[in-house]
């Protein structure tokens, strides 16, 4: 008999509304703050800063279905659904029991899951009659994404790029320049944030945190700007769960259900994506099913964190959330893994966290390329070292399976392909790949400073 090996949904099966998982908890996540007057933030208080849509998003905690308006589902079918795959291979280079199963993001036109938040991003601001956006990008994933998204809809984009990524990965701003966005790289003379840091620090190779305090401070200066933001917060989330929505029909096509479902975590927003469809099960009809976030051991916010009111950004120009944080001053080691390098994690996931309906685990970078390279030489992609964390996660747990002689379900989100990261690959191939642990004094020491808010 032969095995059906990629489960694709119809143009009609693709789901017709985002899942908004809150609605679902019994512990709701305590409420974002406004950064100066630390009252809770109302919709009018993102108003300034984000489309009047995503501010609503933001704060919904009523509707657990959100429809997807039929301009953005028109741009879902270029690519969507995409394919969930069983990974044989895989599975028979690891002698496992388990049934390995990829969700993969990675057919998207710009490479990665980012797209799905940045469509219905740049629809929204060009339906309130934007005409200008602003972003940050670490990797550049985001930026590209976002780059696309901006000409579909005919916005203007300027992009602050982390500096470090922006010399490491100079295809990626190709690319944003292709679609026609402006990229900057962050810390930069433009802005009073980006001089502030200069100031002080003149070599600062730049973060996430830090081109974000940019990219709100262009957006507040420029009329008709709106700012928008590729993770972390909760309508990236719920536009990211389209992912699961199709796994959930994917795995039911091929006849299983997971008993552990793994994203890679950045900020959450991949994770979230895959997750809180099947924690929809969990939550709402006692399902049994693991939910496991896999972060970079170097940047282990959800492992090692504190949970805690903190900024988004580096100077607080964002509302306070309540998250796992290393603290916003927190500055990466330059691992490879650009996506992941951010101080927090988002608040519904902090909570999940907190309420143990998700686990956690730490990964270092030279298992992370080890899990790549199998998989690229059983699957045929070469995953992002974002994703490859993902990989590295289910394989621990395929292995465990053997070790225990369970037949277990594994999906993971493969995230992103790693075509424009082959400098990464060509280090790591020539030996010269390191792991970075970070010391707990590092980890106190940025989180001593944070205001404690939570008493
Ligand atoms: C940005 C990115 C991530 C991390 O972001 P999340 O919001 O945590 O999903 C992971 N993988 C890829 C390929 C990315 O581009």
């Amino acid at each position: 008999m032969s095995k059906t090996k990629r489960f694709i949904l119809q143009e009609n099966e693709i789901p017709k509304a985002w899942y908004n998982v809150i609605v679902d908890m019994k512990n709701k996540p305590l409420p974002l703050l406004h950064p100066e007057t630390k009252e809770m933030l109302k919709v009018e208080d993102l108003e300034p800063l984000f489309a009047t849509e995503l501010a609503k998003q933001e704060l919904n905690t009523t509707d657990r279905w959100i429809e997807i308006p039929d301009e953005v589902r028109d741009k879902y079918k270029n690519y969507r659904s995409t394919p969930l795959v069983r990974a044989y291979d895989l599975e028979k280079a690891l002698d496992t029991p388990a049934h390995i199963y990829f969700k993969n993001e990675s057919v998207s036109p710009i490479g990665s899951h980012k797209l799905n938040s940045a469509l219905p991003q740049a629809y929204y601001c060009k339906q309130q009659g934007v005409t200008n956006i602003t972003t940050e990008t670490g990797a550049g994933q985001w930026g590209a994404a976002l780059s696309y998204a901006a000409k579909v809809f005919g916005l203007e984009l300027a992009v602050y790029m982390v500096k470090v990524s922006y010399h490491q990965k100079p295809y990626r701003r190709s690319i944003m320049e292709t679609f026609g966005a402006q990229v900057i790289a962050s810390p930069s003379m433009t802005t009073r944030a980006g001089r502030k840091i200069l100031t002080d620090t003149p070599n600062y190779q730049g973060s996430l945190g830090t081109a974000i305090s940019e990219a709100i401070e262009l957006a507040m200066q420029t009329p008709n700007c709106k700012y928008t933001l590729g993770s972390v917060l909760n309508h990236v989330s719920l536009h990211q769960t389209i992912i699961g929505l199709e796994a959930e029909k994917q795995m039911e096509m091929a006849g299983e259900y997971p008993d552990i479902v793994i994203g890679c975590f950045g900020g959450g927003s991949n994770f979230s994506g895959i997750s809180f469809p099947f924690l929809r099960h969990k939550l709402t009809e006692g399902k049994e099913v693991r939910l496991i976030a896999a972060e970079p051991a170097s940047c282990p916010k959800l492992t090692r964190g504190s949970f805690q009111y903190d900024f988004g950004d580096e100077i607080g120009y964002t509302p306070l959330i309540p998250m796992f944080t290393l603290g916003h001053n927190f500055a990466p080691a330059h691992i490879h893994a650009g996506g992941l390098r951010y101080h927090g994690a988002g608040s519904i996931v902090s909570q999940l966290k907190k309420d143990n309906l998700i686990e956690a685990v730490d990964i270092n970078q030279q298992d992370i390329f080890k899990a790549a390279m199998l998989f690229a030489r059983t699957e045929g992609i070469v995953p992002a070292p974002e994703s490859s964390h993902a990989i590295a996660a289910a394989i621990n747990e395929a292995l465990k399976a053997k070790e225990e002689g369970k037949q277990k379900n594994i999906l993971f989100n493969l995230s992103g392909h790693g075509l424009i990261d082959m400098a990464a690959y060509d280090q790591y191939l020539s030996g010269d790949i390191r792991n970075y642990e970070l010391p707990d004094e590092d980890i106190a020491k940025n989180v001593s400073v944070l205001e404690k808010i939570i008493k």
